[in-house]
Formats: structure tokens, sequence, C-alpha cells
């Protein structure tokens, strides 16, 4: 069983993306769950057309500690399971904590049984505290970092990478590729291809932007369970083959603040 954690600035597309993935990895015959490790909650929501689910935390909340897999626990597209870690009440303690509750909670029900992929689909711009969770305690011991060519989404991807190298020294978590989910920035393959090798990772698929995303995602489903026939879709059929046979697994090497607005002149929208 392979558990692979997504990690990515704040709108830069980890649900959608995981999501085509999954449903994509879903097609070739692999059994696939998701546990959403935002407070956000809309990790899963394509693949359960919508379907409000209730998060762990809000069970665990209402309910007790007693509660049955059936109750957070809901079977989405091509039979992904699907779950919401949540998050708590806003303002009140720390958003980290849902994952582990939901993590530990999931083990001790068998949840992971059967599965071939476990997706954690985490918030932040920074792997800290409880948002490295999935990481830190071994449990997802393979990342992939969703980027594009703007500033600020490469400057948290190499943060992010910093968290990874840490986690990576003591344990056995690798840094697997950058997805570039494009913004169409101007040398962005060139950009992303360079900054993914600076990493000393590769940039395992290019993923264009295309207004079918987001149809699909008003009609609250995957591009590939919506319009399979789409070129998106198979750009998400790509990304699932490549991480589905990736065999290049790295500690990243985070570069400095200054070697990353290098490759910005060199190769971005300003070279
Ligand atoms: P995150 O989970 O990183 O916060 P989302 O997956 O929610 O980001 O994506 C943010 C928005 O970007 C969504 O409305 C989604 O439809 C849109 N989006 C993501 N990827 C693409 C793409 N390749 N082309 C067009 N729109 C996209
Ligand atoms: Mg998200």
């Amino acid at each position: 069983m392979r558990q692979i954690a997504i990690y990515g600035k704040g709108g830069i597309g980890k649900s959608t993306t995981t999501q085509n993935t999954v449903a994509a990895l879903v097609e070739m015959g692999r059994r696939v769950m998701v546990v959403g490790c935002d407070p956000k909650a809309d990790s899963t929501r394509l693949l359960l057309g919508g379907l409000n689910q209730k998060t762990v935390l809000d069970t665990l909340r209402d309910e007790g500690e007693d509660i049955d897999l059936a109750d957070v626990l809901k079977n989405g597209y091509g039979n992904t399971r699907c779950v919401e870690s949540g998050g708590p009440e806003p303002g009140v303690g720390c958003a980290g904590r849902g994952i582990i509750t939901s993590i530990n909670l999931l083990e001790s029900l068998n949840a992971y049984e059967g599965m071939d992929y476990i997706f954690y689909d985490v918030l932040g711009d920074v792997v800290c505290g409880g948002f490295a969770m999935p990481i830190r305690e071994g449990k997802a011991r393979e990342i992939y970092i969703v980027a594009s060519g703007e500033m600020m989404a490469l400057y948290a991807a190499n943060n992010i990478s910093k968290g990874v190298e840490r986690y990576a020294k003591t344990g056995g978590v690798r840094l697997g590729g950058i997805i570039c989910n494009s913004r169409n920035v101007d040398n962005e393959l060139e950009l992303l291809t360079a900054f993914a090798e600076e990493l000393g990772t590769q940039l395992i698929h290019f993923v264009p932007r295309d207004n079918m995303v987001q149809r699909a995602e008003i009609n609250r489903k995957t591009v590939i369970a919506y319009e399979p026939e789409h070129a998106q879709a198979d750009e998400y059929r790509t990304l699932a083959g490549n991480i589905d046979s990736n065999e290049m697994f790295v500690i990243p090497k985070p570069m400095t603040q200054e070697r990353l607005e290098e490759l910005l002149m060199k190769h971005g929208v300003l070279g």
C-alpha cells in the first residue's frame, strides 16, 4: 500500500488534482482512499458528487468516541473511500490535531484494509506542526508538491521541501516529484522543470489549465467522470500513470531565497 501526501500553496489545485488523479487510478483498477486534511473539508467533494461528508472531528464531537467506520467513511466514485478530517471550531485549537485524530481512528477501525493507495490532501503553505503529521509519523512516505510558475507557489513549494527534507533525514519520507498545475505563466514548463531539477527531483507532470476543470467542478465531478473523452481527462490519466510507475524518490535539496529568485530571473517570466 502506498501512502501519498499532496502539499502545496492554498488554492493551487491540490484537491482538484488529487481527486482527478485518484479517479484515473481507479480506472486503472487501483483501490484508493482519500483522506482530506484541510478544515475546509472539500477534498472529496468531486468523488462524492457533492455529498456533504460529515468530518471525523464533527462526528467525534457529536457522537463521542464510540463511532463506526460508516459514520466517517463514504464510498465515492469507483468505490473510492472518502474521509474528511475536518478542523476545530474556528479560532480554537490546532487544526492539525484533526489529522492526528483521524488517522489514528481510521487505523483502529481498519479503514486502510485492501487499499492500494491512500492519498492525504493536506492544507498549507508550510509543513508545520499538525500539518506535518502524515509525514512526521511516517504514515505518508511519498510526497508530491503541487506548484505553478507563480512566484508565491514556488516559494511555498520550496518551503514545503524544507519540511520534507527535515522528516526525510529522520524517517523514510521521500519527495516523489513536483506536479505543475499550470497558471499559464510564460515559460512555465521550462521554469518548473528547472525548479524540480534544482530540488533534486522531477517534474512528474505538467497539468494544463483548462476551463473544463471548473465545468466539471460546478457539476460536482472530476473531469474523468464528467467528460471522460476530454483532453484534460487524459492529462490526469498521464499524471496517474506517472505516479503509479514512479521510481524516483529523493530527499529534496531546498534552495535559498536568492537561488529561487535567480531561477525565476533565468527561466521565468522575467527571463
Ligand atoms: P487547493 O485544494 O490547493 O486549495 P483547489 O483544488 O480547491 O485548490 O483548486 C482551486 C480552484 O482552482 C478550483 O476552483 C479549481 O476548479 C481550479 N483549478 C484547479 N486546477 C485547475 C486546472 N488545471 N485548470 C483550471 N482550473 C483549475
Ligand atoms: Mg483543497
